[in-house]
């Protein structure tokens, strides 16, 4: 596996892959959850890209940018024994400069659930997303539905951009109690893991609930609520097609549940495609 840091080296670098191209962007501590999404580029390309990039401007006041976990030396074998054929690890200087033009999340669906309470995150996210999809020209870029509404928003960029890549959503992985897999979790305690598990376990009831025909999203919400009640504060829990415009009524196959929630000073999130 080829480590490279710098653009003229990560371009010198990509010239030479022949082939369809998989590409995986992330932040890094890497777990199960990216794992497959490398997985599942390894299979469908000849060869596979990995970004590690705690990207600045997704990062609002006061939030976590200086101590989100940076784990370069476990990532790096992770990724080695995968099976990845280039791992980009980029210094912030390396993918911007002063003064910036900056690409805008769209009005609604970027101000909406994580966008309404971290205003401004999905124009840094969409703006580091376009940067690197123009560097790495992926066949294939991969992305969990883990972050639903940013994986929405990238799809919606690559086609209003006419950007030349496939964005492939991928399934949400879980620990074996239900947690979804994140590198914040690494900043929960035991107790808060337990108390974590509510996000889960609330769209696990919801998911009951359309099974036994229960479609009226008001009181799925109530339900869920309930079951919320170990968290320290709910922020949303929305019931959405999948173009994330809030519905009353839950359609099989054009719906999403989503829930945010605080654990201690943790903010974490969940979903379910319905
Ligand atoms: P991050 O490093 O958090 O920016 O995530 C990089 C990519 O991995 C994003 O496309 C995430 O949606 C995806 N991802 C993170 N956690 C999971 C998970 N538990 N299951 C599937 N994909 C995930």
């Amino acid at each position: 596996m080829l480590i490279v840091k710098r653009i003229d080296e990560f371009n010198e670098a990509k010239s030479k892959l022949k082939g369809t191209i998989g590409f995986i962007p992330t932040m890094g501590a890497l777990h199960d959850g990216h794992l497959s999404l490398i997985r599942k580029s390894i299979e469908e390309n000849e060869f596979t890209i990995v970004s590690i990039f705690v990207n600045p401007t997704q990062f609002l006041q006061g939030e976590d940018l200086k101590s989100y976990p940076r784990r370069e030396e476990a990532d790096t074998r992770i990724c080695d024994l995968a099976g990845v054929d280039i791992l980009f690890i980029p210094a912030v200087k390396q993918m911007y400069g002063d003064d910036e033009l900056s690409i805008g999340a769209p009005a609604r669906r970027g101000y909406i659930l994580d966008g309404a309470k971290r205003a401004g995150h999905f124009d840094g996210m969409l703006q580091i997303v376009m940067k690197l999809l123009n560097l790495a020209n992926p066949t294939k870029a991969y992305f969990g539905k883990k972050d639903t509404q940013q994986l929405l928003l990238i799809s919606q960029m690559v086609d209003s951009y006419f950007m030349d890549v496939e964005i492939m959503p991928c399934e949400i992985i879980r620990e074996p109690s239900g947690l979804a897999m994140s590198s914040r979790n690494l900043y929960l305690n035991q107790e808060q893991k337990d108390r974590a598990l509510a996000l889960s376990k609330s769209l696990q009831k919801a998911t009951q609930m359309v099974l036994s025909h229960e479609m009226d999203a008001k009181y799925i919400i109530e339900e869920m609520n309930k079951i919320l009640i170990g968290v320290d504060s709910i922020e949303y829990i929305a019931i959405t097609d999948r173009g994330l415009k809030q519905i009353e009524s839950v359609v099989v196959g054009n719906t999403v549940i989503l829930v945010a929630a605080w654990v201690g000073q943790t903010r974490l999130i969940d979903n379910i495609w319905i």
